[in-house]
């Protein structure tokens, strides 16, 4: 049974599709996106829109950008030589936020989960495999989450880079077990990188 008109009705059910917002928050969010003025209306629909059909991934990090290089791996002033792989951007944003790493990133988009049916093959490890063998890299560090399936990916990764004779590191302190790079404080952060450990 539905009590709305059809648009109202296929609006909440579209906010439904967000991460985080169930039933009354979309139906919340619906009724105040009708009541807001249609300029309003029109920025956000096409800022979502804009936003969806610029970003890309970089053709060298994989991070997401709006041109084919980054920011971050168009900055010719960093070390080359040492690679820092996070399995999300937003953990990109964070680890810029300690400005304590100079190097350049490399994003996974994901970690490896055997339960979700994630494989090595489903995130970018392809990708940093081959930025690895098409330059000089003296250290990977792994900043991936320190969650089952981050340390599962982080362990996959070392295996694979450190029969090359590169040196894997992985952050260790200060990151909460269980917990997400993207919440961590940068003095936490900062702390987790400092002290990372050779793998
Ligand atoms: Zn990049």
């Amino acid at each position: 049974m539905n009590y709305y008109s059809a648009p109202i009705a296929r609006l909440i059910e579209a906010f439904t599709r967000l991460p985080g917002i169930g039933r009354k928050s979309a139906q919340r969010l619906a009724f105040h996106v009708i009541n807001m003025p249609l300029e309003d209306v029109e920025l956000i629909a096409n800022t979502i829109l804009d936003a969806k059909k610029s970003i890309k991934y970089c053709n060298i990090c994989t991070n997401l950008t709006d041109s084919d290089t980054c920011a971050i791996c168009a900055d010719s002033s960093r070390e080359p030589s040492i690679i820092c792989v996070v399995e999300d951007p937003r953990d990109v944003a964070a680890m810029e936020r300690t400005r304590e790493f100079k190097g350049y990133y490399h994003v996974l988009h994901g970690a490896i989960s055997p339960l979700e049916g994630i494989g090595p093959e489903d995130i970018k490890i392809k990708e940093l495999l081959h930025r690895i063998n098409e330059s000089t890299i003296a250290e990977i560090i792994l900043a991936t989450n320190p969650t089952i399936e981050g340390e599962a990916t982080a362990m996959y990764i070392s295996k694979l880079v450190k029969p090359l004779g590169i040196k894997v590191t992985r952050i260790a302190h200060g990151i909460p077990v269980g917990g997400d790079l993207e919440y961590a404080d940068e003095v936490t952060l900062a702390k987790a990188l400092e002290g990372r450990r050779e793998l």
